[in-house]
């Protein structure tokens, strides 16, 4: 590895020992850039560019008291880390799942800063959210302690500082209560300042589906460029939340079959495709557990998660998308996937592929199209969110959807230019970064040292 590149990630993973995942995602960016630093590294060194760029601009903890039903206090932590404002104001969703912390904050935000560059829009990238566990609790829960978070988180954005939107465990409802707080300790109807809102205050269509649509626009993409399409090829999903749901939607659209989708206890599989209104059903409306899917579909099988590989990826199929969480694929269960028949992977979630899964995919030939370029639709739509609300006006659900159609195609094109450029054949992940982080570079340095 490059020198430059090597003191830069000793460094990194020295400050940051505790923080196992944003380690993992400074380690693949890096990893990944070195014919660009190979050109340019000593231009980047007198910059502190590497230095500056791995090192968050802010990072903001606060305490999230808020009272259950019972009447009892309980009290979270919340974060909101501003990693880079160089290209615009930071952006980025807000997380509400026990597992979140600091390192993995700092890594959704940093992959943030990259994605947002390849769509084109003028947006920083930042990052957030709370350990608050929204599983079991009521409405009134939810809303109270959206209601606090949002009283500390307040002071921090803005729609030209930061602008937050939805994630895991944070959808249209959560958003709608921060939206109503932050109305209401500002006095000023600043509708710019969140995405995913409501359409009846201030949402964009298609910001819904975006991410899941997105991915399968990237997907396409990718197919084609390698004489391939989804038409009549086998699919599993992981996960049956937002970004999963909208995939499932758009990949049976393009006539591919879709036999799985899962939660974090188990996954369904039925061999006949997917109903997706039973779906939706169960997580958008009752906020159900997967394995209710057999109460509609009796023939459909449910397999409970065991320890090691996740039931999902035990089903045989062409093509995977990965739309739950990080880390959901180890190289034990890449090599499944690839005895499996597996052709290509599609990331909807964030980082859910490991280095060593990664590689052993490259290895074999898989497409892999990464994260933060084929997951890149939600921020996209999330822009044209903001553009909408500063223009004072909406667009139609075809005119938003054509767009972001627009937007996964030229994210593609930029990877494959990168690609071609420093001849990395099909690899895919190192193109992404590559684009990505050339935009980054230029707007830091133009900026001068900050
Ligand atoms: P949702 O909360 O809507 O759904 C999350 C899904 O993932 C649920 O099915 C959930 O199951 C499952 N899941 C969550 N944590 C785990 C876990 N530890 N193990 C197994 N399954 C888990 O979130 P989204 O669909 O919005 O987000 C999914 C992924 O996509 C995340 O990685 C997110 O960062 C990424 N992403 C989201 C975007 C968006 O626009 N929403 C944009 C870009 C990326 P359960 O209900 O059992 O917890």
């Amino acid at each position: 590895m490059n020198e430059y590149i090597l003191k830069v990630l000793n460094e990194v993973k020295e400050k940051n020992a505790c923080e196992a995942q944003f380690i993992q995602a400074v380690d693949e960016v890096l990893g990944s850039i070195e014919p660009v630093i190979k050109k340019h590294g000593e231009d980047y060194k007198r910059a502190g560019l590497l230095e500056r760029m791995v090192e968050p601009e802010r990072i903001i903890t606060f305490r999230v008291p808020w009272v259950d039903d019972g009447g009892l206090v309980r009290v979270n932590r919340g974060f909101r880390v501003q990693f880079n404002g160089s290209i615009g104001p930071y952006k980025g969703g807000l997380r509400f799942h026990p597992t979140v912390n600091q390192s993995i904050m700092k890594f959704l935000a940093f992959e943030q800063v990259f994605k947002n560059a390849l769509t084109g829009f003028p947006i920083g990238g930042g990052k957030g959210g709370s350990d608050f566990d929204p599983k079991g609790k009521s409405d009134n829960e939810i809303m109270r302690f959206c209601q606090s978070f949002m009283t500390e988180l307040q002071k921090h954005i803005g729609q030209d500082i930061d602008v937050p939107a939805g994630d895991i465990g944070v959808g249209a409802r959560e958003i709608g209560y921060l939206f109503g707080q932050y109305r209401r300790i500002k006095n000023d109807y600043e509708g710019g300042v969140l995405t995913g809102k409501g359409l009846e205050y201030g949402g964009s269509l298609v910001r819904k589906e975006a991410t899941g649509y997105g991915l399968i626009y990237f997907m396409q993409e990718m197919l084609g460029a390698n004489g391939l399409s989804l038409q009549g090829k086998t699919v599993t999903i992981s996960g049956s939340g937002n970004v999963a749901i909208y995939a499932c939607q758009k990949a049976q659209a393009a006539g591919a079959k879709v036999v799985a989708m899962s939660d974090s206890n188990g996954c369904i599989y039925d061999e006949n495709g997917i109903r997706l209104d039973v779906v939706k059903e169960i997580k958008e409306v009752k906020r159900g557990r997967i394995k209710e899917y057999l109460n509609s579909v009796p023939a459909a099988v449910y397999l409970e998660n065991n320890s090691g590989t996740p039931a999902v990826y035990t089903i045989k199929s062409e093509i995977v998308l990965p739309c739950a969480t990080e880390n959901d694929i180890d190289l034990e269960t890449a090599k499944l996937l690839v005895q499996n028949g597996l052709i290509a992977l599609g990331e909807g979630a964030n980082m859910p592929t490991t280095k060593e899964a990664f590689e052993y995919f490259l290895e074999n030939n898989i497409l892999f199209a990464p994260g933060k370029a084929a997951n890149a639709g939600g921020v996209a739509v999330s822009a044209l969110e903001m553009s909408q609300n500063s223009m004072r006006y909406f667009w139609t659900f075809e005119e938003v959807d054509k767009k972001l159609e627009e937007i996964m195609a030229n994210i593609f094109t930029q990877v494959k230019n990168a690609v071609d450029e420093y001849a990395l054949g099909t690899n895919y992940l190192a193109g992404a970064n590559i684009a990505a982080f050339r935009k980054v570079a230029n707007a830091m340095i133009a900026q001068g040292v900050i």
